[in-house]
């Protein structure tokens, strides 16, 4: 983390809850996340949730999110959402997270379009990156990730790169309960921002954030590398205590952060 970036700390509830559960764990965050924070909290409900969830965070700090978003902006695409649609409701949508990619076959083509309607409708992307298993054991992680990168971000204006979130998200660390090493995802997160400086922008308030089996016992780990901003977090975000604990650590190490830079100015 670095001081003047402020973190984010975004919850992808993935394809779970049931409307009782999703109403209740909305309740539960807004309980036990104080709404005065340095550090920016998300939630991503399933999209059927996200209205009444919306109701929920009312007057909270926690902002809604979506987990995705149509490649197109209207027409015959059933069972799709719009960027449109989900704009009155959301600050975040998340674009090209890998299930999608690998599970859903979403290609760079529909990656790149959804980022521009997303910003187009005044939201923020949350762009996923990341490579797969055997990428990384044949060396070849940095290379995925810059393509991932430039297929998404060639063309983008530098006032839209600025304002881009990316979750440096490696596949095999997804779900798996097996994190990358702080040191691991530190070194991904300063070749993303090398990419992104080189796609027309100084990067310095570009958000990065790690993602992959982040829970309230290593989250510190990773929010206290300095090219890290923040935590796409999937398992633990959908149990209250651990997900307000991430939030708490990060809101403690941004303090912390925060409190140095003034003492060295
Ligand atoms: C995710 O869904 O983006 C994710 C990182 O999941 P998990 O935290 O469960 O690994």
């Amino acid at each position: 983390m670095r001081p003047g970036r402020r973190p984010l700390i975004a919850g992808n509830w993935k394809m779970h809850t049931s409307y009782e559960e999703a109403l209740a764990l909305a309740r539960g965050c807004v309980e036990r996340i104080p709404a005065s924070l340095a550090v920016d909290v998300a939630i991503h409900p399933p999209f059927i949730w996200l209205v009444p969830v919306s109701k929920v965070l009312e007057g909270s700090a926690i902002a809604l999110g979506a987990q995705n978003c149509a490649a197109r902006e209207d027409g015959p695409l059933t069972g799709e959402v719009s960027a449109h649609m989900l704009a009155p409701f959301c600050r975040y949508v998340i674009v090209g997270h890998s299930e999608r990619r690998l599970l859903l076959h979403e290609d760079d083509a529909a990656i790149a379009a959804k980022l521009r309607l997303v910003f187009d409708h005044g939201m923020t992307p949350i762009l996923c990156v990341g490579e797969q298993l055997a990428q990384r054991e044949a060396g070849q992680a940095g290379e995925v990730v810059t393509q991932q990168l430039r297929a998404a971000l060639d063309g983008l204006t530098p006032d839209r790169l600025a304002r881009l979130v990316i979750a440096y998200e490696p596949v095999w660390a997804i779900g798996t309960g097996v994190p990358a090493t702080p040191a691991d995802a530190e070194a991904m997160a300063q070749l993303i921002r090398a990419v992104v400086a080189e796609l027309g922008t100084d990067g310095a308030a570009l958000r990065v954030l790690y993602g992959g089996s982040v829970n309230a016992t290593n989250a510190a780990g990773f929010l206290a590398m300095p090219a890290i901003d923040g935590a796409l977090v999937g398992g633990a975000s959908l149990d209250v205590e651990q997900f307000s604990a991430i939030v708490q650590a990060a809101e403690a190490l941004y303090q912390q952060a925060a409190d140095q830079a003034t003492m060295e100015a």
